[in-house]
C-alpha cells in the first residue's frame, strides 16, 4: 500500500492525543501574519523562508539543544492571538482525526515579549480551546507546563493554584519540559508536591527523553508523575521499566520528535517496540507536530513502516491512551466506547 493510502485510513481512526504542545502546533500561516503585524525580526517574506527558521529542516543536526532553539515567542501582542493559536492546534488535531487532544502549554511563554498576564493567558487558551474542542466534536483538555530554565517559584505557585480551580475549564494537569540535563528533577520536588496536593490535578514529566533511566524513576517516584512524556532510555534499566510496569504509568511516545531531537538515532531501533513487549504502557503522540512537518498520523505510520506494527497493535496503543487519559472515569469510557467503534468500522479498509 502506498503512504497516501496509509495515511488517509490513519486519518480515519479515532485517536487521542496526550502529548502535543501549543507552542510546537501553530500554523506557518499564521505566525506569518502575526510577525508581519507585530514587526518581528524573522524572515517573513514567505512560508518556506519562515519554516527555515522555525521548522525542523532535514540534514539540520539532531539535539535537543538545536531543536529547542526552534520555540520563539515573539509572535503574541494580544489575548486575541493567543486565543486564535490555541483554536487553530485544536482545529488542525480534528482534521487529523484526533477525538480526545490534550494540549499543552507555558502560560509564560506567551507573556515574555508582552504585556500578557500568565492566569488571564490560561483563562485565554483554555476557554478557546473547549469551544473549538466541541465545535469539532472531539474532547480537549488543557495541560500547564513549566519550563526547567524558568524556576519562578512564587509564579509558579499562583499558576498551580489557579489551575487547580479551572478542571470545568478543561485543565486537567501540569507538565514539566526543558532542560533535563542542566535542570534535574530534584529540582522541583517541591512544587509537583503542590500539584499532588491539589488532590484534583494530574501531573506528566518530560523525563529520560535524552537522559537516564533514573530520570523517569524519579519523576515518577519523587514528582508524582502518572505519565512520562518520552521516557524511552527507560529501556536501559529493568528496574525502572517494571517500576513503570507496576504502577500503570504510561510514556508519551513521539518517534519522529525522539528522531528529529537525537534521543533516538534509528526510528527502525526505537524502544518503543521493546517497551510495549515488556508491557509498559506505551502511546503514540506527536509533540510539536508544526516543528516536525508532520501530523499525529505519520507518527502512528512510523509504527508501520518501521516496526511492522498491524491494526491490532495500533488499536492497543490507542487503548494505552485511553486509560491513560487525564479524565474522570466516565469520561474515559465514553472515549473508550469511541474509540473501540472506530476501530471495528475501519477493518476491512485496508490495513491488516
Ligand atoms: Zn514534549
Amino acid at each position: 500500500m502506498i503512504r497516501g493510502e496509509r495515511l488517509a485510513i490513519l486519518r480515519g481512526l479515532p485517536k487521542v492525543d496526550l502529548h502535543r504542545h501549543l507552542e510546537g502546533a501553530m500554523r506557518l500561516d499564521t505566525l506569518l501574519e502575526l510577525g508581519r503585524k507585530r514587526g518581528v525580526d524573522m524572515p517573513l517574506d514567505s512560508p518556506e523562508s519562515l519554516g527555515g527558521v522555525v521548522c525542523y529542516n532535514e540534514g539540520e543536526p539532531r539535539s535537543l539543544a538545536h531543536f529547542l532553539g526552534k520555540f520563539h515567542d515573539v509572535w503574541y501582542a494580544s489575548y486575541a492571538d493567543v486565543e486564535r493559536v490555541a483554536a487553530e492546534a485544536v482545529y488542525d488535531a480534528a482534521e487529523e482525526g484526533v477525538v480526545h487532544l490534550e494540549l499543552r502549554f507555558s502560560p509564560e511563554h506567551f507573556c515574555r515579549k508582552t504585556s500578557l498576564k500568565p492566569l488571564e493567558v490560561m483563562r485565554a487558551v483554555a476557554s478557546r480551546a473547549r469551544a473549538a474542542g466541541e465545535e469539532m466534536g472531539i474532547g480537549a483538555r488543557l495541560l500547564i507546563t513549566f519550563a526547567r530554565e524558568r524556576q519562578d517559584f512564587d509564579a509558579w505557585k499562583a499558576i498551580v493554584d489557579r489551575a487547580a480551580e479551572m478542571a470545568d475549564e478543561g485543565v486537567a494537569g501540569v507538565d514539566l519540559a526543558g532542560d533535563e540535563f542542566g535542570h534535574p528533577n530534584e529540582e522541583f520536588v517541591r512544587i509537583f508536591q503542590r500539584v499532588a496536593d491539589t488532590g484534583s490535578l494530574r501531573a506528566t514529566v518530560h523525563a529520560g527523553e535524552g537522559t537516564s533511566a533514573a530520570q523517569v524513576a524519579s519523576a515518577v517516584e519523587r514528582l508524582h508523575a502518572q505519565r512520562i512524556g518520552h521516557g524511552v532510555q527507560a529501556i536501559d534499566d529493568e528496574a525502572v521499566v517494571s517500576l513503570l510496569v507496576r504502577r500503570g504509568v504510561a510514556l508519551e511516545i513521539c518517534p519522529i520528535s525522539n528522531h528529529q531531537t537525537g534521543c533516538v538515532h534509528d526510528l527502525q531501533d526505537h524502544p518503543l517496540p521493546a517497551l510495549d513487549r515488556l508491557g509498559v504502557r506505551v502511546t503514540l503522540n506527536s509533540d510539536d507536530p508544526a516543528i516536525h512537518r508532520s501530523t499525529i498520523n505519520d507518527e502512528y505510520d512510523v509504527a508501520i513502516t518501521r516496526w511492522a506494527y498491524g491494526l491490532a497493535d495500533l488499536e492497543r496503543l490507542e487503548m494505552n491512551a485511553v486509560e491513560a487519559a487525564f479524565l474522570d472515569e466516565d469520561e474515559t469510557e465514553a472515549l473508550r466506547d469511541r474509540v473501540r467503534r472506530g476501530y471495528q468500522e475501519s477493518r476491512g479498509q485496508g490495513l491488516s
